[in-house]
């Protein structure tokens, strides 16, 4: 059985190694000139570790990916809101390496590149997953009245530092005025940090002092970060959601996946996750049910109620996090937070990192 993939980002090339798994030949078609990532880092829940692990990549994502310390959300003095022990943690990789862990597992035949997919109907395979991401033009087919992605009232700018931090450096989220940074130590001691903020749409300074502006009189190590990071590598996106899902995950011989068929606000860190984790589903359904449409009806039943809550459980963070900015509200917040037990903020992350991933091989 034959799959064609369209898109190799993060979710693409991670079901490509899915349904190489349970005895899928694949190929993925990827229009940029090369494949790879660009952007700064990225973070890996436990139920995107979980999905990894699946693919039998967790550990070389670990080796690479944040020690572990502890983390927490503090306001933008410095003062802890919400601690996290270590080991209850995210694992930040930079996307680059990200990328590369997954391509490594996948055959050089399987990856074609300058390849812009416009109809699928003329695709040689028994399944194409739209693997396309939040301007999906799989999805568009599929769905042509769909609302398109909506911004969601906030731009991030993100980048790596250029050199490494101390080796206990925490996992952190600062929470200020309309404004958010994040702090994510990589596994060879370079940060990962974002900024976003609640601005019009459309801003594309990509300038440092911009951030600094906003958080670069905010607690150690925020300016310190902002000072190591190449000015160069500063990169600004506004925020999109597809605000409306699709009425189906698949159709026909199709399956969207990842942001085609969920995207949804960053303030989780959860779009990538859910990506892959889609892949492995897909993957295990096609192993399990004797045919194509058995098993996308099974994806479709076990994925879009998944999809609809973690993106409304994100776009719920965004609302009580950074989109807050009056002082009486963000006080209010912090309070809640404060008073908040540790098992209770674990539990309330654990409602959406619990997932678990089925196992996948090919007699499954
Ligand atoms: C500021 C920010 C921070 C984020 N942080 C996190 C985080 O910490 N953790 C997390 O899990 N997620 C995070 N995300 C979300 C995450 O980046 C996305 O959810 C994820 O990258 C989506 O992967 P994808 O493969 O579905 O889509 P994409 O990465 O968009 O990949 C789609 C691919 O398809 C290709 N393509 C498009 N159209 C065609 C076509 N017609 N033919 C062929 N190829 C095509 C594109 O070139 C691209 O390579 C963040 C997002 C933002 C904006």
């Amino acid at each position: 059985m034959r799959a064609a993939i369209v898109g190799g980002g993060l979710g693409g090339v991670a079901a490509a190694v899915a349904l190489r798994k349970v005895g899928w030949d694949v190929v993925v078609l990827e229009r940029a000139p090369e494949f790879g990532e660009v952007g700064a880092g990225i973070g890996m829940m436990p139920n995107a570790m979980r999905a990894l692990d699946a693919l039998g990549l967790a550990d070389q994502v670990r080796r690479i990916g944040t020690p572990k310390v502890a983390g927490g959300v503090r306001d933008l003095s410095g003062r802890s809101l919400v601690r996290v022990a270590a080991g209850e943690h995210v694992v930040a990789v930079h996307r680059a390496d990200l990328h590369r862990v997954l391509r490594s597992a996948l055959p050089e035949r399987c990856l074609v590149t300058d390849t812009e997919v416009t109809s699928t109907d003329d695709l040689d395979a028994d399944l194409v997953v739209g693997a396309d991401g939040i301007r999906s033009r799989v999805r568009e087919a599929l769905f042509p009245d769909l609302p398109r992605p909506v911004y969601a009232g906030a731009t991030a700018w993100r980048s790596v530092t250029a050199v490494p931090f101390a080796r206990e450096l925490e996992i952190g989220q600062t929470l200020g005025l309309g404004t958010e940074f994040g702090i994510l130590p990589l596994g060879d001691g370079r940060v990962y940090w974002y900024a976003a903020t609640l601005a019009p749409p459309g801003g594309t300074s990509t300038d440092l002092a911009e951030v600094r502006r906003l958080a670069g009189h905010w607690h150690h190590p925020i300016p310190a970060l902002l000072d190591a990071t190449p000015p160069d590598t500063v990169l600004r996106h506004d925020v999109h959601e597809l605000r409306t899902p699709p009425p189906s995950y698949v159709r026909g011989r199709v399956a969207l996946l990842g942001d085609a068929a969920h995207a949804m606000t960053p303030y989780l860190g959860q779009g990538a996750c859910t990506a892959i984790e889609d892949g492995v589903v897909l993957a295990s359904a096609l192993a399990r049910f004797g045919t194509v449409p058995e098993a996308l009806t099974h994806y479709d039943r076990e994925r879009r109620p998944r999809g609809r809550k973690v993106a409304r459980m994100s776009r719920l963070a965004g609302r009580f996090g950074h989109h807050l900015r009056h002082p009486l509200a963000v006080t209010a917040r912090n309070t809640v937070l404060r008073a908040l037990p540790t098992s209770a903020a674990v539990r309330g992350m654990s409602t959406f990192t619990a997932w678990r991933a089925p196992q996948l091989s090919p007699d499954r």
